[in-house]
């Protein structure tokens, strides 16, 4: 078992050169049977298994991870939490999970870097103001805070952004102070060490290839490293969802789509928050580094490739010089793709499936990362008592069919568009 973290054991390891740390998860062998199966060692897979553990009281659980954990969109992705959604739908579950974040550190025992830093998102106009105000109000009535900034305040916050740009003039903002950033690779690694303490089985390099059935619904799932019983599998899979939801003959509504994210070289602290552009897709936060972490829209194509097209490069940086134009001569140091499971409604999936025992977790597009704990929580609710969770109730798999969608940015069932 790894050893706990402290000040103390800090200290004594400090002694002994570092020599004593135990490995921080296991590395087991995968056992023929389990009591539950989660596919995918991403965030998502990962804190379902922990909750697994700890909220239902299950010690026999795998998490078969095709690759490495983290190498998916945990690892990728650029770190922002919020709960400042419209929805009735979306707000209960995005708050429940950002208040799993605010206690996450201490129940994990890991430093995860939670920074409620702030999240500002920017308007230009009276109809982005009026919507701000909306949204506002809509988080207000279910108790998520959030404040209503003038252009003042704003400039304030942000002296070197571009207030009387012709085009996109700053007029104010829409400030959830208790949003901020995690860092996101620790989150894998800190869901990962607290689930193998509780028995988990964390088995890297085991890529599911074939999902198994009989008449009384799922028996197991066929793997690189052979054939593992088990009655309840939890689908976790993020971008790879419809290629292994296939695997049990199941076609989703899903769409695989690409999202890049940047580094720019270390600058002087200039973005106190996470600032989201109003006037095109373009959002920024500044690492403890000082490195500017930004991204924009999706590469708006099918795709299972991790790496996205320079067109977008050059959007992103086209926003992030109209918002600050002082940034025209940063350099940028990195950029990196993810897959992400864009859904029809932009709103995601927690449910079951038409198979027995077979449970989807999906349609996360390119917000999943600040769902993680909740997610986890919900999705472990769902596999241990086969009953949705309250705050995950909207994530119907039939509500494609029956019409109630979440569309939390109105733009209709065009998935490249959420
Ligand atoms: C560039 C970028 C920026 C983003 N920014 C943000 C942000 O700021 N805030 C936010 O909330 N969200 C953000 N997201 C979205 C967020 O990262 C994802 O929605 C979320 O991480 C998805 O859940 P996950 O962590 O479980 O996914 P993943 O980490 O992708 O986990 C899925 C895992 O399943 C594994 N897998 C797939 N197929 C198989 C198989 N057959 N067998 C076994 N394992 C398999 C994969 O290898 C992968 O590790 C961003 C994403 C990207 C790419």
């Amino acid at each position: 078992m790894a050893s706990r973290y402290s000040i103390f054991s800090l200290l004594k390891e400090s002694f002994r050169g570092h020599r004593g740390w135990a490995p921080a998860w296991r590395d087991p062998e995968p056992k023929p049977a389990y009591d539950f199966v989660v596919v995918g060692g991403g965030g998502h897979g990962l804190a379902t298994a922990y909750y697994l553990a700890k909220n239902h009281g299950a010690c026999n659980v795998a998490v078969l991870e095709k690759g490495y954990i983290g190498s998916g969109n945990v690892g990728r992705n650029t770190t922002i939490i919020r709960s400042n959604y419209l929805m009735p739908g979306n707000i209960p579950f995005y708050e429940h999970s950002l208040k799993l974040w605010e206690g996450l550190e201490q129940d994990l025992n890991y430093n995860a870097m939670i920074s409620q830093r702030g999240v500002l998102n920017l308007f230009h106009n009276d109809s982005q103001r009026d919507a701000c105000v909306r949204r506002g109000n809509a988080m207000h009535l279910h108790g998520v805070d959030g404040e209503l900034l003038n252009r003042e305040q704003v400039r304030k916050l942000l002296p070197l952004a571009d207030f009387d740009n012709a085009r996109f003039p700053i007029m104010g903002g829409l400030l959830q102070r208790r949003g901020g950033t995690v860092r996101h690779d620790a989150v894998a690694w800190g869901f990962a060490r607290a689930a193998d303490s509780l028995g988990v089985d964390i088995i890297q390099n085991c890529e599911v290839t074939g999902i198994r059935q009989d008449g009384n619904g799922v028996t197991g799932v066929e793997t690189t490293r052979g054939f593992i019983a088990s009655r309840r599998i939890g689908m976790a899979c993020a971008g790879n969802t419809s290629r292994v939801a296939r695997l049990a003959g199941l076609r989703l509504p899903i769409e695989s789509h690409l999202l890049q994210a940047f580094v720019s070289e270390g600058l002087k602290p200039l973005v106190p928050c996470v600032i989201t552009f109003g006037a095109g897709h373009f959002y920024v936060s500044q690492s403890d580094k000082g490195g500017l972490v930004f991204g924009g829209s999706i590469d708006m194509y099918n795709s299972y490739a991790q790496r996205g097209n320079l067109a977008v490069v050059e959007e992103v940086c086209e926003e992030g010089v109209a918002l600050f134009p002082c940034l025209s001569r940063v350099r940028m140091l990195r950029s990196w793709g993810g897959i992400m499971d864009m859904s029809m409604d932009g709103s995601p999936i927690i449910d079951r499936t038409a198979v027995a025992g077979l449970y989807l977790n999906a349609g996360w597009c390119y917000g999943g990362f600040k769902a993680t704990p909740a997610s986890g929580w919900c999705f472990a609710h769902l596999l241990a008592t086969d009953q949705p969770h309250d705050v995950a109730r909207a994530y119907r798999l039939d509500r494609f069919a029956s019409g109630r969608l979440i569309d939390e940015n109105g733009s209709g069932a065009h998935p490249n568009r959420h």
